[in-house]
């Protein structure tokens, strides 16, 4: 008997297949030519591995699907909407429950009421949705990471967590009537989807009991983010991972949730309060820009669909595959040389460009090459978290680096077999051998705002 490990299997099988197109590097090179070197520009047929999000990009199972066909669709108290209120307020234990077309659409809403001028959000990192939808009315966004989180290479278990200290120290400094929310985000997208303990989110809840402030939970991740409380933190090895999401989620005032994330649909969302005013305002901002309050953004089968995937999403089987199959890509890296953020997150791994291309000067943009090499070499498209995301200019044109140069590699859930993974590996192994080969890159087109969507890069 050999002593490997037994192979992590897919915890499912397939019924229905989606074909991919093999396609050859001389064909990925005009392609990636055509689109300026900017993934986002790609055609999706032109990708054999999509590895740009894990939003909206879950595969759903034969239950949720057969739950569609049960959609029903009446403008004003459908069943599927029912079906979907009384799912959540199980889950949340929250009185009112708004659907939303998506997770945005909750945060325009919940956060056009409650910012403004003047008005401070306090976070462990605001997602740029989230910094969007405040900063639109007028509001400012302040990111509370503790600073032991923000070294990539520190292996902690909560990396995620909220700075207690820093945000009480805002608190003081603007004045708790002009704090609009604290917002916890669970797990943490933007600082690598790394987890938020049990009781950081118990702490917050108390310093926001202390202050009179409202507590929100963006829950976009809570299933995954249970797996690594029920795993790391002590006292919760006997509950389960919905049990161990309930109790965090009754801390809070109110909820947003992308059901894009871990409600293993390709749209959808939802917004929950505890405060009935509140609640009264919020509806009638959904109803103007969303929909009727019984069905938001959503149709009747897509509320059914959210339902059902709310509840497998919990499944023991499905996240202990999902949380080691993302472990599986960066242990797999690891161990080939090519250095990651660690510990690593929930959803996605994170690949430290700057150390993997270190001749590449960070005005040349080491992310952006590495992103555009893997589609190359592999078919495999990804996203730049670094100086092209991130960076700024200063008065003379030169670049401010942003902290970090990082590529993301976002998993979709249940879509990709360990074969899948398995050839990411070897592509980032046979980059590996020329790296030198490797150049840098120049933008040559950039939009005023988020860049990184639609400006056009050359090669030098
Ligand atoms: C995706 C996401 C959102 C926004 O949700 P959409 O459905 O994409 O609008 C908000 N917060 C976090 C943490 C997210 O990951």
């Amino acid at each position: 008997m050999s002593k490997r490990q037994r192979t992590l299997t897919e915890p499912f099988k397939i019924k229905m297949v989606e074909p991919l197109k093999i396609t050859t590097e001389e064909y990925r090179i005009k392609r990636l030519a055509e689109a300026h070197n900017n993934p986002f520009l790609l055609r999706s047929n032109d990708v054999f591995i999509d590895l740009l999000t894990d939003s909206g990009t879950s595969a759903m199972s034969e239950h949720q699907w057969s739950a569609m066909m049960q959609g029903d669709e009446s403008y004003a108290g459908a069943t599927s909407w029912e079906r979907l209120e009384k799912e959540v307020k199980d889950l949340t234990g929250m009185p009112y429950i708004m659907p939303t077309h998506q997770g945005r659409a909750a945060e325009r809403i919940l956060y056009g009421i409650l910012g403004g001028k003047d008005k401070i959000f306090i976070s462990n990192t605001h997602f740029d949705t989230t910094r969007a939808n405040i900063e639109f009315t007028g509001a400012q966004a302040f990111d509370c990471l503790p600073e032991d989180a923000k070294d990539p290479e520190k292996e902690l278990p909560f990396k995620g967590n909220l700075d207690l200290a820093e945000t009480e120290k805002l608190i003081i400094k603007y004045g708790k009537e002009n704090i609009g929310a604290v917002i916890l985000t669970v797990t943490n997208n933007s600082a690598g989807g790394q987890p938020v303990s049990m009781q950081n989110a118990k702490d917050t809840r108390a310093l926001c009991d202390k202050y009179g402030i409202l507590f929100v939970l963006d829950a976009c991740r809570i299933a995954e983010n249970s797996y690594f409380i029920k795993h790391r933190e002590s006292n919760f090895e006997n509950k389960n991972y919905r049990e161990i999401a309930q109790e965090m989620l009754m801390l809070g005032d109110a909820i947003i949730m992308s059901a894009k994330k871990d409600a293993l649909v390709n749209m959808g969302g939802f917004l929950t309060l505890k405060d009935k005013k509140l609640a009264e305002q919020c509806t009638n901002l959904l109803i103007i820009s969303e929909g009727f309050a019984t069905y938001g953004g959503l149709s009747g089968r897509d509320m059914e669909a959210i339902a059902v995937g709310l509840r497998e999403v919990f499944d023991g089987d499905y996240l202990n595959y999902r949380i080691k199959s993302t472990e599986y890509l960066g242990k797999h890296l690891n161990a080939i040389g090519v250095p990651t953020v660690k510990p690593f997150g929930g959803h996605a791994i994170y690949v430290d460009a700057k150390a993997f291309y270190s001749h590449i000067p960070q005005e040349q943009f080491p992310g952006q090459a590495l992103v555009c090499d893997l589609y190359i070499k592999g078919g495999i498209r990804c996203c730049e978290i670094g100086s092209v995301m991130f960076g700024k200019h200063d008065e003379n044109n030169h670049l401010i680096p942003a902290a970090f140069e990082l590529v993301r590699l976002a998993i979709p859930r249940r879509v990709y077999t360990q074969s899948h993974i398995d050839y990411v590996i070897d592509i980032f192994e046979e980059l590996t051998e020329e790296k030198e080969k490797s150049s840098g890159i120049k933008i040559t087109y950039e939009p005023p705002f988020l860049r990184h969507f639609t400006a056009h890069f050359e090669r030098l």
